[in-house]
């Protein structure tokens, strides 16, 4: 076996800390890089002990030295509330971020990888949405700095990578939940699931006919190993999400009744640009990666219902 140096960016946040622990279970080294901004280190103490894991604090807006096989770069608040609580942040940490992870990579002539959005395809007129469409995003919305600022880091690894033969690779992840989301985390099935617990009312935004394709987190961790590994001119952008499609009032039901809660559901206003309709195409996944998901969404949801009983 060949142990591979891994850095993972956002190693703390919720999907970073999964990947961390597929990585070392596979016999990899991990190098877990994060600011602690919405990540914490709660999801990796379980790691602490592992000497094949180590943990920096560092911002990844600012230059960062380190030699390593391979760069996951999933540094960036993911959650609508975190992106825009300081917008300029945001896109900051992708574009800079990119910019700095990409140079890195390009030193030390490491494969990188990119966790790219579904929010590239903005609020989409094409449904479900495949890789080629080019989106239909806001520039000057209140979702622009992190729908912007993913749509130019793509941008920049596609140019490192014709420029400067950087070997990169772009994955499009659809919404995704599991244990280690935030309690406050802000998005809607971390919130629904945790309002139901307490009894409290469920906050469906809108009508709550919006539509999105939720992922457990296993799922894409598999996906993003298969893609780092793909044939070196795969380069993406994939989807990777899980192709079944639930209205947010149809959660919001189904969280209910998987908890056994009384809440009730109510209405809030919905935010600004809330895309109404969120569906991957996974064809290209299935024929490069030979990738689909293999949970689906009561599993799931069971799953991270007793991680969330088990925190708060
Ligand atoms: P998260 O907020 O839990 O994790 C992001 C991590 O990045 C956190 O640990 C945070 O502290 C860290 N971070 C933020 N800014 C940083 C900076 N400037 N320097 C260093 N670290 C920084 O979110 P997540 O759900 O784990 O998302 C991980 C990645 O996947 C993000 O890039 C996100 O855009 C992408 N993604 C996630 C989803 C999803 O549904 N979870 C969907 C699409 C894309
Ligand atoms: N949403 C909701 N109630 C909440 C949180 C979110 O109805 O408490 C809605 C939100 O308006 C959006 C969908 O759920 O239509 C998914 O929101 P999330 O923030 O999870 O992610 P998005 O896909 O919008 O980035």
């Amino acid at each position: 076996m060949i142990r591979k140096k891994v850095l993972v960016t956002g190693g703390a946040g919720f999907v970073g800390s999964h990947l961390c622990d597929r990585l070392l279970k596979e016999g990899n080294e991990v190098v877990c890089l994060d600011n602690y901004f919405t990540g914490q280190k709660q999801n990796i103490v379980h790691l602490l002990n592992n000497p094949y894991f180590e943990l920096i604090r560092h911002d990844v807006t600012m230059p960062f030295f380190i030699e390593v096989d391979e760069i996951y770069n999933l540094a960036c608040p993911a959650s609508p509330v975190h992106y825009q609580y300081n917008a300029i942040k945001t896109i900051k940490t992708s574009v800079m971020g990119a910019v700095n992870m990409l140079g890195l990579a390009k030193r030390i002539r490491a494969r990188i990888l990119q966790a790219s959005t579904s929010e590239v395809y903005g609020d989409p007129q094409v449904h479900p949405q495949v890789e080629t469409y080019w989106g239909h995003v806001n520039p000057i919305g209140d979702r622009a700095c992190y729908d912007e600022g993913k749509r130019a880091a793509e941008t920049l690894f596609v140019n490192y990578h014709k420029q400067n033969n950087v070997k990169i690779k772009i994955v499009r992840i659809f919404n995704t939940y599991g244990p280690r989301m935030h309690p406050n985390d802000g998005r809607v099935v971390s919130n629904f699931i945790v309002q139901a617990l307490q009894n409290k009312d469920i906050t469906v935004y809108g009508d709550g006919q919006q539509t999105r394709s939720f992922q457990y987190v296993d799922d894409l961790v598999e996906g993003m190993i298969r893609l780092m590994a793909s044939r070196e001119d795969f380069t993406g952008p994939v989807n990777i999400g899980n192709p079944n499609e639930f209205t947010i009032l149809e959660l919001a039901e189904k969280v209910i009744k998987l908890t056994g809660s009384k809440s009730k559901i109510v209405r809030m206003p919905l935010p600004a640009n809330d895309p109404m309709q969120r569906r991957p195409d996974i064809t290209l996944a299935k024929k490069e990666l030979d990738w689909q998901p293999g949970i689906q969404l009561n599993e799931g949801l069971m799953k991270t219902i007793d991680y969330f009983r088990s925190v708060i």
